[in-house]
């Protein structure tokens, strides 16, 4: 039978790792928690960076999914405005959807920097986004000038992030 952890086991296990990583002492902690110092130890050594990549894990998979949201809410606003131009067929209501567009490329580029250093997420190679590109393009493809501009802003975008 594999050994048990009295640290890991404990009730407050989150509140003992949080003061080992602040440097609360094995000595201080063992009185205030009732867990021997030895325990303490093993567990600091073997099993908090575990939970520290856990941890971590966790927070990179919410920032992904918030992501997520706001490229899907970006991509219904963005086709909504060209849904529009279509409608109308004017150039003015189409270059309006260009701005749309282009301002929801510039916050995606945005996002993918505060994820590079974590490298798990790369939004141009996610299928709702590649899906939003495509239909972005192909609705413009009524508005050849419109079309130019989106197309060499995406080229700028895509660039940046694959040349960083
Ligand atoms: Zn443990």
């Amino acid at each position: 039978m594999p050994r048990r952890c009295t640290v890991c086991e404990h009730e407050k296990v989150e509140e003992i790792n949080r003061l080992l990583l602040e440097g609360v002492s094995l000595r201080d902690l063992a009185g205030r928690y009732s867990v021997s110092k030895t325990a303490l130890h093993r567990h600091k050594e073997s099993h908090l960076p575990a939970e520290l990549t856990k941890a971590r894990e966790a927070r990179e998979i919410a920032k992904a999914d918030s992501l997520l949201d706001q490229v899907t809410e970006l991509r219904d606003k963005a086709l909504s405005i060209l849904d529009k131009a279509e409608q109308a067929g004017d150039l003015r209501t189409a270059l309006q959807g260009v701005r749309e567009a282009k301002g929801c490329l510039e916050l995606l580029a945005r996002l993918q920097g505060e994820l590079q250093e974590q490298a798990t997420v790369n939004i141009l190679i996610n299928p709702q986004w590649l899906s939003l590109r495509t239909v972005i393009l192909e609705v413009l493809d009524r508005y050849p000038e419109a079309r130019q501009a989106v197309a060499q802003a995406l080229r700028e975008v895509e660039g940046d992030v694959v040349g960083q």
